[in-house]
This record gives structure tokens, C-alpha cells and sequence, in this order.
């Protein structure tokens, strides 16, 4: 017998002795249809994580490690774990993609919850349930931790065509996602003209590296010598926070690449024409950065957790206890990292930070511990701090620093501290903060 022949004597005896044995000779495939339930319950009560970001990461650790007897199960629709933190230094390759890019198994592993890669497309508060592509899951304890929605609609309505054409053109990368792959290419491949950069309004995803990524990108082009001029357009009246450093980074570093646009608050967009207008002028572009204003994620508005202005309009953020972060109405529902609404009278939103997302996760996963132990529930107290890179070479970077305590008026109150002087030392700093969280949700 040839081997040829020899092969499909050994395939059809394989199939004659299944059918023999009365098996399928091929495992039937795993299609759970949304409408069936995903993973039954295990007996244990379960918390879910909704997302499995910088605030879904820390939550699952710290839920399974303060309340062992909980289920964990974490849903993610990414298949790893990209940090956006340090991501402006991967533009311009001072780290690399495996320092931002993580697997999910082994932290899932380590501590001991369950990962599944999965879009989730609805939240049932009444009936406990999350819905996904594969099915849904009953919770205990759901814990939102979606990060931020892109919103476009103030700019085009419900022009669904120019959002993607525009999402697609001109990415902003602020969301984890494929956004990050196209503007590295973009900024590597830029042979020269103008970009414009329009910043969301306050409160947005991490107010200060908008100005670090002109920065990385305008040392990129003065070191490439590419004839670049990079447009900021800013809605705010000065640079904020560490107003001084960036200032200076921008007219010492980068005199003739960097303009800095204030009260340049969005008018109109043509993103076919590359025109954009604002209320500090019009001006035409040859690329552009398009960060529309942010929004808590869509799985909060679905979760119908969008707080209310005091004449009853949504928000756009998480209505959620300022200390807690749970819904009033819900109490074992809590929303943490950006998506969570305005805190204080004295300063609003805590900044959306990774760094804030993480302690929000530790103080929820604390909280629901407390509970589920039948002990007295308690909070931890945030802090946040951000560094930025301004130059790639030498090294230096600025920093901003917030504490945080509970005052005497019954309400949060914040202290900011920027430094404002750019050193090497504090990108040292930087690289040790990351190495730190990354230990802490256990990615590194
Ligand atoms: C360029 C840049 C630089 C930054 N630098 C810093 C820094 O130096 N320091 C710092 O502290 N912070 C920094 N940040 C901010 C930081 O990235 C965010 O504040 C942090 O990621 C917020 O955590 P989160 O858990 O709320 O959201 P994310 O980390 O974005 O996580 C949300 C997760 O939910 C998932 N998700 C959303 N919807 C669904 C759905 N329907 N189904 C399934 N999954 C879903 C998303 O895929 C995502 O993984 C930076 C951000 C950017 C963009």
C-alpha cells in the first residue's frame, strides 16, 4: 500500500470503528447562542467584571484575593491586555509592543478567575444578567469597569458613515484597540504637512498626554527631519494640568513644530475635505488626531447608570456613590476607572487615570470582601499620579500629583501638585510606577 493509500485506510478505519462505537467521528463544534445561558453558576455567589482594563484587571485580583469564597468571572473583548499608559512612548518605539501587550491567561491563572474573551451587549440589572455574543451570565455582584466611549455625535448626529469614515481615517488611539497599530504606522510614515489634534473637553481620558503624544511626535519629526507642524487644538483657555513644563517643553523643544490653540472649542468637521472649524478659527490639515469628547462606556448606558444633570439630562458619566461606586438604586452594582461621574463640588471627576482605575478597583473589590464576610463595608482612598515624557533624547519627563482626602464640608477635596521641571529622573520614575502596576494586576 502506497502511503497515500496507507493514510486513508488509517482515516477510514478511525471513521468505521467511531461509527462502530457509536460516536460522531468529529467533536460537535461549542455554539452557544446568546439568548443560552454561558457558564452556570458554580454554587459559589459570583461577581462579574465587566471589562478587563486597568480598573477590570485590578478589581479581579483583589475580589478573589480578599473574598476567596467568590467566583470571579471576567469578561474582556480584547484577546490581551493593552495598556494605554506608556502607549504615546510605543508610537515612537521607546517601548516596545511587549512591554503594553499582555496575555490574560496567566493572571487569570495565578489568582484564580475565570477569562473569557467575549463582546458584552447588554446589561439586565432587573434580572442580574449580562448579555454577551456567547450567551449570558447570572451575577451577585457586578462590577462595570468599561472604560470610555468615543462621542461623535455632537460632531456629525447620527451620521453613522462619516463616524466610522472618520474613526477609520483618523484615529485618535485612546481606546484599546487596532486605533494604536494605524497611528504608529501614520506617524511613522508622515512625510510632512500639517496635523491638527483637537482634545476632548474637560473631563476626558487622562488630560495630560494629549500634549505628551505632540510632544513624542514632534521629537520624532525634528530628529527624522520631517517638515511636520502640529496643530493642537484646545477647547480649554491655557494647556492643564502641568501647564508650566508643557509650555516650556513646546517653546523650548519644539519652537516650530508645535502650535498650541487655546478656547479651540469644535465647531464643524469635514473630515472628506480635511476642514475643521473652531471658535478659535478654521483650519485645513493634511492628518489629523480626532479625539470627539468622551463619554462613560457604552456598557453604562446600557446598564442605564448614567447619572442626570439637576434639570434631568444625562451626564454622559456614571452616576455612582463618590465613595463607593455603586448605584444608589443597585447597591451590589458598581462602575469604576473613567467611566465614573463627577465626585466633588471642589473639583469634579477624579482624573481618568490607570492609576485612579486601579485604587477604585482595590477599594470595590475591599468593599464587596466586607459584604460578602458579613463584615462592615469600607472604602480605600485614592491618590493619582501621571508622568510624561516631553523629550525622548535625553530622557525627561514631567509629572502631576493628586491627594485626595474626605473634608469638612462632607466632601471630597483635591491638592494638585504639577513639577514642572523636566528631568531624566522622572521618567525613571515613570518606568518603575508601570513596572509596579503591572505586578499589581499581575500582567508582568
Ligand atoms: C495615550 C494615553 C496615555 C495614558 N497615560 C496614562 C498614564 O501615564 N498614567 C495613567 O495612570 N493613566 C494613563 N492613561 C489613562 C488610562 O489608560 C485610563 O485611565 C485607564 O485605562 C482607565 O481604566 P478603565 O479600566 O476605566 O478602562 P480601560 O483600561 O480602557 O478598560 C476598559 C476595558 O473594557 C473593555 N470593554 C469595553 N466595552 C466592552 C464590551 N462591550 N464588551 C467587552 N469588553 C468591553 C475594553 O476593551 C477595555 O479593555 C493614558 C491613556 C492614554 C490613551
Amino acid at each position: 500500500m502506497s502511503t497515500f493509500d496507507s493514510r486513508r485506510g488509517f482515516v477510514a478505519s478511525g471513521l468505521a470503528a467511531a461509527a462502530l462505537a457509536g460516536t460522531p467521528a468529529f467533536a460537535q463544534p461549542l455554539i452557544i447562542k446568546p439568548t443560552q445561558e454561558l457558564m452556570p453558576r458554580s454554587g459559589k455567589r459570583r461577581v462579574v467584571i465587566a471589562g478587563g482594563g486597568w480598573g477590570g484587571m485590578t478589581a479581579a485580583r483583589y475580589v478573589r484575593q480578599t473574598a476567596p469564597d467568590l467566583e470571579v468571572v471576567m469578561l474582556e473583548r480584547n484577546p490581551f491586555f493593552w495598556s494605554c499608559p506608556l502607549s504615546n512612548k510605543w508610537l515612537i518605539d521607546v517601548v516596545n509592543t511587549d512591554f503594553l501587550a499582555h496575555s490574560y491567561l496567566p493572571p487569570a491563572k495565578k489568582y484564580g478567575y475565570t477569562f473569557i474573551q467575549t463582546e458584552i451587549s447588554d446589561i439586565d440589572r432587573g434580572a442580574k444578567r449580562v448579555h454577551t455574543a456567547q450567551g449570558f451570565l447570572q451575577y451577585d455582584w457586578l462590577i462595570i469597569a468599561g472604560g470610555i466611549r468615543n462621542a461623535f455625535e455632537p460632531w456629525f448626529g447620527n451620521d453613522w458613515k462619516t463616524i466610522e469614515y472618520t474613526k477609520a481615517a483618523f484615529p485618535s488611539a485612546y481606546i484599546p484597540s487596532a486605533e494604536h497599530a494605524v497611528l504608529k504606522r501614520k506617524i511613522q510614515n508622515f512625510k510632512g504637512g500639517t496635523i491638527v489634534m483637537t482634545l476632548p473637553p474637560p473631563p476626558h481620558r487622562c488630560p495630560p498626554s494629549p500634549y505628551e503624544r505632540a510632544c513624542l511626535m514632534a521629537w520624532w519629526f525634528k530628529t527624522k527631519k520631517i517638515p511636520a507642524k502640529i496643530v493642537i487644538l484646545d477647547p480649554k483657555p491655557r494647556i492643564a494640568p502641568i501647564t508650566l513644563g508643557y509650555r516650556q517643553a513646546f517653546e523650548e523643544l519644539y519652537p516650530n513644530i508645535i502650535t498650541h490653540v487655546p478656547n479651540a472649542r469644535v465647531k464643524s468637521v469635514d473630515p472628506y475635505k480635511k476642514r475643521i472649524s473652531t471658535e478659535a478659527g478654521d483650519f485645513d490639515f493634511d492628518e489629523a488626531i480626532f479625539m470627539p469628547p468622551h463619554q462613560a462606556a457604552d456598557l453604562v448606558w446600557k446598564a442605564d447608570l448614567i447619572g442626570k444633570t439637576p434639570d434631568g439630562k444625562p451626564t454622559g458619566w456614571a452616576g455612582v456613590d463618590p465613595l463607593i461606586y455603586n448605584a444608589k438604586d443597585d447597591p451590589q452594582v458598581y462602575v469604576i476607572g473613567d467611566s465614573v461621574g463627577a465626585i466633588s463640588p471642589q473639583f469634579g471627576h477624579y482624573p481618568k487615570s490607570g492609576h485612579v482605575a486601579n485604587w477604585m478597583g482595590k477599594s470595590v473589590a475591599r468593599h464587596i470582601a466586607d459584604q460578602a464576610a458579613g463584615r462592615t463595608p469600607k472604602h480605600i482612598m485614592i491618590d493619582n499620579l501621571c508622568y510624561m515624557l516631553v523629550n525622548n533624547d535625553p530622557k525627561e519627563a514631567i509629572s502631576v500629583q493628586f491627594d485626595y482626602k474626605f473634608g469638612p464640608e462632607g466632601h471630597v477635596v483635591q491638592t494638585q501638585i504639577d513639577d514642572n521641571d523636566r528631568r531624566t529622573k522622572l521618567w525613571e520614575e515613570d518606568l518603575r510606577w508601570i513596572s509596579l502596576m503591572f505586578a499589581d494586576f499581575a500582567v508582568a
